[in-house]
């Protein structure tokens, strides 16, 4: 009998070879279409689809710079993001990567009519990645991970899947977790990439926070040897956004214009880290000549190491401190702020963010006894009275300066461009509040990222040195090592700061050796800028 090829999309169940043709009828009451397969022989009425017509890298060729998004299946690209995106690889020379991501729409109005939603897009098409790859010793693109795509916490139970590896999913919602390590060396990292596709989404209530929390992103990795570096890429409605130093939209590659400002991790200023003050603002491309950021946001600006009440019935500390002549609480404050006087360029303005640790003056002027501290017995006293001075009845009850504050200001020790927020102000930029350092939590609970993600509003803290991103709450690291009440057990803490761009969106920057970025000015000589 004469064979004819058939549909050319159907493989044998057999040995999947798609060499499937007519042959004859079954002889049955009800008579059937009969396949061969001209491969293997194999005969069947039922001949299957294809299992994965879409064809997917599972490697990826090595390079320096990655930028990695996602792609939600039968959906269009955003395309004013994905001409940026392009812009972007060409610019770093980079390895576009898209992992899939897939989510059944029934009342999608790019499928009505069509019940086949296995296909992408074909801009995103040469750069499907569905594998599971290391990009150095300690990141990994985990492409082969399929998070439903709506999920509010596309991030839940993965933190051990990668090991000892800082890992990447692919999804829509923009999320970020620092994982406890025994080692400190480089943070171990969980993030999502964002989504270069359009929103769409079913008409539930899973859908539409799907839709509302839908980021139009990505995630730059620069590999150096071991070490990675990586930020987030968050798209404004345009499409355009901004890495660094450049803004890359549909029109074009350009400087982008000033960062609006730079929140560090908590600084603790007895103990910050030479290499964190290197990556912020002494090296060339430090981030504060890069970004040139209006603000820059001081979170837990003292330790109040010379006279923290957790080392009140602490003698070996205390003598330790006695030892190495570093007891004099006023020495410490006029340090802190000098510090902060120094580092602020002229055209930039700090603000110092109310915070536990220099709150703990306040504790320390109400629970110590003066008689007992000849260091400090002429501070205590100047600033006690000081304080005692203004407290004052008010609506709510007795109110009193926080004699940080009141020293500095009595004092004159901030420069011009140096201000206090005290507790309880706030502070906008671009919707984003800064005035919250962390330790608060709504209706007097302690604060932590993830209840400060539900008041309604976007916010930038610190406070927990973990940095995180959970909806519209950013939480920067900090920018020291392990402080003496931190020491033991493992630890999420890491180097890292939380930056906002000019066009209002933001990122997080992990300092690892003293740098944040591959060397910058390579990057731009190359690109004659
Ligand atoms: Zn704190
Ligand atoms: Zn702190």
């Amino acid at each position: 009998m004469k064979t004819k090829k058939q549909n050319p999309s159907w493989v044998c169940p057999k040995c999947g070879t798609d060499a499937i043709v007519k042959d004859g009828k079954t002889t049955n009451k009800i008579s059937k279409q009969r396949f061969k397969c001209t491969e293997c022989e194999h005969r069947t009425t039922m001949p299957r689809l294809p299992l994965n017509p879409v064809p997917m890298r599972s490697t990826l060729p090595k390079s320096k710079v990655y930028l990695i998004t996602a792609a939600q299946n039968a959906t269009p690209v955003h395309a004013g993001f994905w001409k940026s995106l392009e812009r972007a690889k060409k610019f770093y020379n980079a390895e576009l990567v898209v992992i899939p991501g897939r989510y059944k729409n029934p009342t999608s109005q790019w499928t009505q009519g069509n019940d086949e939603h296995e296909w992408w897009c074909p801009e995103v098409l040469p750069h499907l990645f569905d594998g599971r790859m290391k990009l150095n010793d300690r990141i990994m693109i985990l492409g082969d991970v399929k998070i439903q795509w709506a999920a509010q916490t596309p991030l839940a139970s993965m933190d051990a899947l990668t090991k000892n590896m800082s890992g990447i999913v692919g999804h829509g919602k923009r999320a970020l977790r620092s994982i406890a390590t025994p080692q400190h060396k480089q943070p171990k990292l969980m993030l999502t990439t964002g989504a270069c596709t359009l929103p769409n989404y079913t008409d539930t209530k899973q859908g539409a926070l799907g839709e509302f929390n839908h980021c139009f992103g990505a995630l730059i990795v620069e590999i150096d040897g071991d070490v990675f570096f990586v930020r987030e890429l968050n798209a404004d409605r345009r499409g355009a956004f901004i890495d660094l130093d450049m803004e890359f939209s549909p029109e074009g590659v350009r400087r982008a214009k000033r960062a609006l400002s730079i929140s560090m991790g908590d600084v603790h200023h007895r103990f910050i880290l030479p290499h964190v003050v290197q990556a912020t603002f002494t090296a060339k491309d430090s981030m504060m000549n890069l970004l040139r950021p209006r603000y820059l946001f001081l979170h837990d600006l003292l330790d109040f190491h010379t006279r923290n009440h957790h080392h009140k019935d602490d003698w070996i500390t205390g003598y330790g401190k006695w030892k190495a002549g570093m007891e004099c609480v006023r020495t410490e404050i006029e340090e802190a702020i000098r510090f902060v006087n120094e580092k602020t360029p002229k055209n930039c303005k700090s603000i110092i963010v109310s915070s536990n640790h220099d709150r703990a003056l306040s504790r320390w002027l109400k629970e110590a006894d003066f008689k007992k501290d000849p260091v400090n017995l002429g501070f205590y006293l100047e600033i006690a009275a000081e304080v005692a001075k203004r407290a004052r009845m008010s609506e709510s009850g007795i109110e009193y300066d926080d004699p940080f504050i009141l020293y500095a200001r009595t004092q004159k020790l901030a420069a011009k461009n140096v201000q206090f927020l005290e507790q309880g102000k706030s502070f906008v930029l671009a919707d984003v509040e800064y005035g919250l350092h962390g330790d608060h939590g709504p209706n007097g609970s302690r604060g932590t990222t993830k209840n400060l993600s539900t008041i309604g509003i976007k916010v930038t803290k610190g406070h927990n040195h973990t940095a995180e991103i959970v909806d519209g709450c950013y939480s920067a690291g900090k920018s020291t090592g392990m402080l003496e009440y931190e020491a033991g057990g493992p630890s999420s803490h890491s180097n890292a700061h939380v930056i906002q761009y000019a066009n209002g969106k933001r990122a997080i920057f992990f300092i690892i050796n003293g740098r944040y970025c591959l060397n910058r000015r390579h990057a731009l000589a190359k690109k004659g800028k």
